[in-house]
């Protein structure tokens, strides 16, 4: 846990006194920030590129539990989710506004952990923090991130344009969010029967990272542009392939049919997944919290993305009329439902 009981009120410091605080060593890493933190507003100019904006909403525990949840790990994620939404626009990301409603159990050292993460997040992926909003909350710590980015008129990618034919792709590997927080969810069981118990977590490195420090996918839009291909639609993975797979296909008026061979899943989340009696492909599924893009292509990028390893190609869109279809190992037709994780395991 890294709540800490001792350390500095936020009443010493007040409002102002934080924001000063949180804010004083920044430094725009991008020239489109022409005026950030200190005005009543902040100045952006994108010239001739449009501009994507998002934002999210974090509230302690709806969205996060301080339990198992390091602060610094969660400035980090919060950023890193929002980003994930501007990439997912074929866009990049410049700016984001931080903005904290903080409860009284919280200290100036809890609420610099978080911004710590923000500010690692910032400069990993080339973002300047332009401003925010500070309040007292009643209900624990709200965390609203916006992020605003770029994109060349032309080469934004919806949701809706997926055309009959084209090729159905996923970046890295699905469900290990996922199984991330099923082990955390174990260990905090563990913990509160006995707390002396250390827990054994190495092995499961991979899924608590992509659990607590999920990465967007910067790489991928940055080999789009290199490689000139502009998907036909895309989005990235925040509720879990299904779920995803019937928006582009609903919104875009066609059918799919997606192999699960080719559905990239790595061991040790199948591992994870075995152990607590789940498939891992329902995990892969109906996870959620990838931050993986999931999109659609022309067949004629066929070559290129078979070249790139972090991508794999899964199946591809088919007529609306023959339905959003998972094709099982021995051939056998799986409908993908909004709910897939009953529907999938009637099925089986
Ligand atoms: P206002 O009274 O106009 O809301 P504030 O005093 O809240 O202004 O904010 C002053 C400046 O500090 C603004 O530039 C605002 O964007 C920025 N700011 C406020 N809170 C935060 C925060 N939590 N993180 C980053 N910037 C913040
Ligand atoms: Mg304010």
């Amino acid at each position: 846990m890294s709540k800490k009981s001792a350390g500095t009120p936020i009443s010493q410091y007040g409002e102002f006194g934080l924001i000063d605080y949180l804010t004083k060593n920044i430094q725009h890493k991008n020239e489109s920030t022409i005026k950030g933190v200190g005005d009543d507003a902040a100045i952006l100019d994108y010239k001739s590129k449009q501009i994507v904006v998002t934002t999210d909403l974090l509230l302690e525990g709806i969205h996060f539990n301080l339990m198992y949840v390091p602060l610094k790990h969660l400035g980090y994620k919060a950023v890193v989710v929002n980003l994930s939404d501007v990439y997912a626009m074929n866009a990049i990301p410049k700016q984001i506004t931080v903005s904290i409603g903080i409860s009284s159990k919280f200290t100036v050292e809890a609420i610099d952990e978080i911004y710590q993460g923000i500010y690692l997040a910032c400069e990993k992926y080339n973002v300047d923090l332009v401003g925010g909003d500070t309040s007292s909350s009643l209900t624990g710590l709200t965390i609203s991130i916006t992020a605003i980015g770029e994109v060349e008129k032309g080469k934004v990618v919806y949701r809706n344009t997926a055309k009959e034919n084209d090729l159905i792709c996923v970046t890295g590997r699905l469900g290990a969010a996922f199984m991330g927080l099923q082990v955390l969810e174990r260990e905090k069981e563990v913990f509160a029967k006995n707390p002396d118990l250390q827990p054994e977590l190495d092995h499961y490195k991979t899924l608590l990272e992509s659990q607590l420090k999920p990465e967007a996918r910067k790489d991928i839009i940055e080999w789009f542009a290199k490689e000139k291909i502009i998907p036909t639609s895309m989005m990235d993975i925040s509720d879990g392939l299904s779920s995803e797979l019937i928006h582009i296909c609903t919104q875009s008026k066609v059918g799919c049919k997606v192999f699960e061979e080719r559905i990239p899943i790595d061991e040790v989340t199948a591992k994870m997944a075995s152990e607590i009696h789940i498939e891992p492909l329902v995990a892969a599924l109906n996870g959620g919290e990838d931050y993986e893009l999931l999109f659609t292509c022309n067949i004629s990028n066929h070559d290129k993305l078979k070249e790139n390893a972090a991508i794999s190609i899964i199946g591809h869109i088919c007529e609306q009329e023959e339905g959003i279809n998972i094709i099982g190992r021995a051939g056998n037709i799986i409908p993908v439902k909004a709910q897939g994780w009953n529907s999938l395991m009637d099925e089986k």
